[in-house]
């Protein structure tokens, strides 16, 4: 599949192409064009003369543009989700509710544009108060590859709906999905220029668009680590920032919740996408007196988990996104063995079969009696292991909880409400679920205290993230 700059689907001008390759088996699934810092140059180019004419729209024009690509994206969702699952490894299930819920942010975004985002008030010395919502400009969207069709809709939606337009860089590993969703937005009227997908690495085509003097915002999704660089590249023209970044979300289960649900929660919380999603489970903490309960039926789950290629129905795991991430998780978990962090009480190893012999697949792994210090409680596991630490009580758990440098999200299990008020007081996370996890509706702002990001996203807040308030007073 080629990019897109100015509606047309071109190569780069590096005239080079990757290959993606489908992380069950390694093999190719297809070429894209290996980006260069022109290609975003000539994409900043046509998203600069797009805008004017983009902006000048109502919202409600823009607004049914998004309705309409939000009705091509669930026509074609089986189609889209077959190559997220080539590029990206997760089972079918998971990638058509991916796309789905795509298509259900682009509604939630055209729902929204009616209303109006300009407030007036008439002031204390007669004159009255203006204040309007301005576009930014060009926005830069760089997205990671775990949810490259949902998080594409987060940026996207909001950008355009408010008047935008778009310079968008696919993660290395996953630009096809990407490519598709761009190809409905503009097969649903979409002008030339609006939206542009430029295909290639982060160090070259990412820095560039955080470096571009004519891209005034840039929204990224992604590690701590390449945020901070972000941030920092960002300084040198003060550009508009929203940073969705690492999290090493804790889940709590208290003495009195519904364990067999607090555990399917667990597990649909850890394992899902083979782990790697900022919110997982990433530190469950169980209450003593529920622990060895707790600990039983999830190891029992958790043995029911079918590793394999995401293609095939039975599968409820794919492999990792990449053989680096694989090692990376097989290295974390070895470091545990051999440093005594903790005991490895399911997983730990890779599967075995011929069938996982070229891909990427880890086996679903939990982690018992996990020391403080152990990496797994102080750094993000991105993919499918998950430390079980029992605690005295509540207390105890928020402050285990709070002792990491994230905050994204967290989640308390318990049927008191007297513990849902403490828990929420208490925990240092930008969502806190009671009784679920995982779930992120497009109505409510998202995003995470801490290192786990800057701003928001979703919900009423993003249209603010894409606009300037302009303050107009008036004395008649
Ligand atoms: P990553 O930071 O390696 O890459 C993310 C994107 O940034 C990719 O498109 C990459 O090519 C690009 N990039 C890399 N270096 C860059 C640079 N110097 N300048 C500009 N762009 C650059 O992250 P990843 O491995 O793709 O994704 C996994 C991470 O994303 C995890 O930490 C996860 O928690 C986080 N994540 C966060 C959220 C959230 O909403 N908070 C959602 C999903 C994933």
């Amino acid at each position: 599949m080629k990019m897109v700059i100015n509606g047309e689907w071109v190569g780069s001008l590096s005239d080079r192409t990757y290959t993606v390759k489908n992380p069950a088996n390694g093999e190719a699934v297809g070429p894209v064009p290996l980006g260069v810092r022109d290609d975003v140059k000539r994409a900043a180019d046509a998203a600069e003369e797009a805008l004017s004419r983009w902006s000048g729209t109502s919202s409600h024009h823009r607004g049914q543009i998004l309705a309409r690509a939000a009705a091509r994206i669930r026509e074609q969702a089986e189609e889209i989700a077959i190559i997220l699952t080539a590029e990206q490894g997760k089972p079918q299930r998971e990638a058509i509710d991916e796309v789905r819920g795509s298509a259900r942010v682009f509604e939630y975004y055209a729902g929204l544009s009616s209303n109006p985002l300009a407030t007036i008030q008439r002031l204390e010395d007669g004159s009255e108060a203006t204040v309007l919502r301005e576009p930014i400009g060009v926005c830069g969207a760089i997205l990671p590859w775990n949810m490259p069709a949902l998080l594409m809709a987060w940026k996207v939606g909001p950008a355009l709906l408010t008047g935008n337009t778009v310079v968008l860089k696919p993660a290395t590993a996953t630009p096809l999905t990407p490519l598709m969703m761009a190809a409905a937005l503009h097969d649903a009227g979409l002008p030339n220029g609006v939206l542009n997908v430029v295909t290639g690495s982060g160090d070259e085509v990412g820095e560039e668009i955080v470096r571009s003097k004519q891209i005034r915002k840039v929204s990224f999704t992604g590690s701590t680590q390449t945020g901070k660089r972000i941030m920092t590249l960002a300084a040198h023209d003060l550009k508009r920032l929203t940073l969705e970044l690492g999290g090493s979300d804790p889940m709590i289960i208290c003495g009195d919740a519904d364990i067999p649900k607090a555990v399917a929660g667990a597990v649909a919380g850890r394992f899902y996408n083979a782990g790697q999603i900022c919110t997982a489970v990433k530190r469950l903490y169980v209450v003593d007196a529920v622990a060895d309960q707790v600990i039983e039926q999830i190891t029992e789950k958790v043995g029911q988990i079918t590793v394999g290629d995401g293609m095939k129905p039975e599968v409820k795991m794919g492999p990792l996104s990449s053989m680096q991430g694989r090692e990376s998780i097989r290295s974390v978990v070895r470091q545990v063995v051999d440093r005594e962090e903790g005991r490895v009480i399911a997983g730990g190893e890779l599967p075995q079969g011929d069938e996982y012999l070229r891909g990427n697949f880890y086996t679903p792994t939990l982690v018992t009696d996990v020391a403080p210090d152990s990496v797994l409680l102080r750094e993000e596991i991105f993919g499918p292991v998950l430390p079980i630490v029992r605690v005295k009580d509540l207390n105890e758990a928020i402050t285990a909880a709070n002792s990491t440098r994230y905050g994204l999200g967290a989640s308390v299990w318990t049927s008191d409400p007297k513990t849902i008020r403490v828990a929420v007081g208490g925990l240092k996370a930008g969502i806190v679920w009671v009784n679920q996890h995982l779930k992120i509706p497009p109505e409510v702002p998202f995003g995470g205290v801490k290192e786990s990001g800057v701003g928001r996203e979703n919900g009423m807040q993003s249209l603010d993230a894409y606009t300037e308030a302009k303050t107009v007073l008036v004395r008649l």
